[in-house]
This record gives structure tokens, sequence and C-alpha cells, in this order.
């Protein structure tokens, strides 16, 4: 008889922002009079950038012609496009990677869920929290967590970031050997110095972990001693898979192009302790699940690294990183306790008068039309506090503020 996948019977029925959608759906549905502003769902508000758009097109008119037409294209991605991530984001920094080490995908949110593939279920896996919701599902969906006991996975590690370590997570007490990192951090805000980082890849290495580091914001690091790709620390090749996206460097969320970094020595071992690269691994998951990111698509992230794409981003970056500011500088004055919103798109916001994150959410809904995310959706040790995005357009980030300003 035809069986389920009973690990999908563990999940929590509904997602996060499904549970936000429903709340508002109802709001609007009794005060359709009033406007409410969302800081909530971190997407992108701006246009794509000029460079993409034109390279796209060009790239549109391409497949119209015979001569220039492209079908299926290589799994891993065109070399134009790998080559141009290797030169821009890597060699820029220093950092040597081969081609073959790049894998351009849809997105980072299908690497991170389906690089457990390669991994065995018997993986103990320490995540921060709170976090990128996908990294528990997707080891939920797998058999990796165990059961759902206090509000906790009993086979995840939860590392707890909270004002008292200043949302910078302790090495796991016990080995672990997955660990899921995410800096410039979502939802926290918060990012890892060089020598903060250093010690999670000697851990790694100590304990032969593997560290799935999700950047999937570098682009908005202001400071310039902040590490944006974890090989900029000595021993990361050996020990860390690196996920990256456009979708908020250069407003791709509805275009989809992301990549995963696996350097060559990285490995992994058998039952029989044999070591098998994972790059292999990949190469040959990816080949079998997945036709490669379409040709259109990868040349407009591409054009992201002309020096007019370069520009466009960086005008856009600089459009968020102003809204965090004002949304921080202000609440601050208001007496809020923000982290966050210096180096990422991101502000988490403490609860006045300890108020659950779900009640402050009701709160700000009901009284200032004012969408957050609650913090105790990402995770045990977000309760208490919520999540702005900086993603909004500037004006309902400035009506946003006055409207909070106004309750308090
Ligand atoms: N990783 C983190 C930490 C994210 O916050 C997001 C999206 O919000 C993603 C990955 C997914 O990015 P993509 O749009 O490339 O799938």
């Amino acid at each position: 008889m035809l069986q389920i996948n009973e690990n999908f019977l563990k999940l929590s029925d509904n997602y996060l922002f499904a549970d936000i959608a429903k709340k508002v759906h109802a709001f609007r549905n009794q005060h359709p009079e009033l406007s409410v502003i969302s800081l909530g769902i971190g997407d992108v508000t701006q246009p794509l950038p000029a460079a993409c758009i034109e390279a796209m097109q060009k790239a549109v008119t391409e497949m119209g012609s015979s001569a220039s037409f492209h079908g299926y294209g290589p799994e891993q991605g065109y070399d134009f496009l790998r080559g141009a991530i290797l030169k821009n984001e890597y060699e820029s920094r220093g950092v040597q990677l081969e081609l073959n080490e790049i894998f351009i995908s849809d997105g980072a949110k299908s690497d991170c869920g389906n690089i457990g593939d390669i991994l065995g279920i018997q993986n103990t896996v320490a995540i921060t929290d709170p976090v990128y919701p996908v990294y528990i599902d997707s080891n939920v969906m797998s058999g990796r967590t165990g059961v759902w006991e206090n509000r906790r996975w009993s086979r995840i590690n939860y590392l707890p970031c909270n004002h008292e370590n200043r949302f910078i997570p302790s090495l796991p007490a016990q080995p672990a050997d997955i660990i899921y990192l995410c800096y410039p951090n979502n939802p926290t805000g918060t990012v890892l110095a060089k020598e903060e980082l250093q010690k999670w890849v000697d851990y790694a290495l100590e304990h032969q972990s593997l560290i799935l580091y999700d950047a999937a914001y570098e682009a908005y690091i202001q400071n310039a001693d902040i590490p944006h790709s974890i090989y900029e620390l000595e021993g990361a090749r050996q020990c860390a898979i690196e996920l990256r996206s456009f979708s908020k460097t250069a407003g791709f969320t509805g275009v989809r192009c992301g990549y995963t970094i696996i350097p060559q020595e990285l490995t992994a071992t058998t039952s029989c302790g044999e070591k098998i690269k994972l790059n292999a691994l990949w190469n040959r998951r990816q080949c079998t699940k997945f036709n490669g990111t379409s040709y259109i698509t990868q040349r407009g992230a591409e054009a992201i690294y002309t020096s007019e794409g370069k520009q466009q981003v960086r005008k856009t970056i600089d459009y968020y990183m102003a809204n965090a500011r004002t949304m921080k500088t202000a609440l601050q004055q208001m007496g809020y306790d923000v982290t966050g919103g210096e180096n990422a798109p991101y502000l988490w916001v403490k609860t006045p008068d300890n108020l659950s994150s779900w009640q402050f959410f009701d709160h700000l809904l009901n009284q200032a039309q004012v969408i957050v995310t609650p913090g105790v959706g990402f995770g045990p040790s977000g309760e208490g506090y919520v999540r702005l995005t900086a993603f909004g357009k500037q004006e309902d980030c400035i009506a946003a503020i006055q409207r909070i300003k106004e309750l308090v």
C-alpha cells in the first residue's frame, strides 16, 4: 500500500507567514477603511537593476532565433556567471575558488532545503535560535530532528542567541555534525566578526563537522572588517559550504537565482569510513534532480557585475540601509531595545512591557496597522521579540514609525 513520508506529519500545520497573512486578512476584512503597512515578510520592494533588465531582454531576443537559442543549460550553471561570481565575489576578497566549486541554482531556499539529500540522517544538527525556519523544517522532513517536545525538537541542538550573549551563539556543548550559521543574520540582524567566525571554523575542523554558512545577506555588510564569505577564514575550505542568493542583493526574489559553493577538499565519511567528496555528491544530486537555472535569469545575474550593475545594486542596498537607520534611530529614541540594522536589513526589537511576540504583533496591527514578524516564529529564543524589515518603501517605513510613535 502506498505510504507517505510521515516526517511531513510532524511539521506544524502552518508556516509563520501564512499565520500572519491570516491575521492581517481578518483585520482587513473588519477594517477595510484602514491602510496597513507591512514591515513583516522579508521581500524586496525596489525594482530590478536596469542592467539586469537590459541583459535579460537581450537574452530573450537571443532565445527567439535558432542561431542563438539556448535549451537545457549545464546543471551547475553557465561558466559566464560562475566566472563573474568567482572574480567579483571571491577573488576580489582574496579567496581562491575553482569554477567547479560553484553551483548556480534557483535560490538559496532550495539549496538549504536540498543539501540534506547528500548528508546521512543520523548526523546531529546544531542550529542557532532564532533562525530562518527552513533549516529546521527541512531537517524535520528528512527525519533528522527526533520528536517535538516542550516547543523544541529532541535531536536538534539549539544554540540560543539572546540579549545575554548579544545574539552571538556559543559553540555547541555536545559535538554536532552539521552546524547552520547565517550571517548577516536573519532574523536578528547581527554579524560575526572574523575572530568570532574563526572559532566556529576551528570547532568544525576539530570535530569534523560541516558548517552550512548562509550568506544570503552578505551584500548588506557595511563594516570593512566583517567577513562576507566564510572562506575568508583559515581552514574553512575543509569544513564549510556557503549558500548565497541574488534575491536580496539585486531584487531577484521573483526572478530566482542563487548559488552554493562546495570546495573540492570537503569530505564526509561512509559507514565504512571511506571519505567521499561532497562536491561530487552534490554534482550528482543536481544532475539528477535539477535541470539548471534559466539562461535568461543567469544573463540577468551576470549583469549585476557590470560597472552599471554594481552601481545600481549599491544604490538599492543604500536605500534599504537608509530605511534601517531611520527606523532604528527612531525606535531607539522611543526607548525600544533594537539590535541589527547596521550590517543587515533587519531590526530585532524587544517587545515592551514583557508582551509576548504575538501580543505585540496584535497590538501593532490593531492599534497602528503596522505588520511586523513575531520573533517566536523563528524559534523559542525569539519569544519577546519582533522583526522589522528595511525592505519597505521609504515612505512606508517613515509612516510606520510615525504610527508607532503615536502609540507611545
Ligand atoms: N536564507 C535566508 C537566511 C533567507 O532569509 C532567505 C530568504 O528570505 C533565503 C535564504 C532564501 O533566499 P532565496 O530567495 O534565494 O531562495
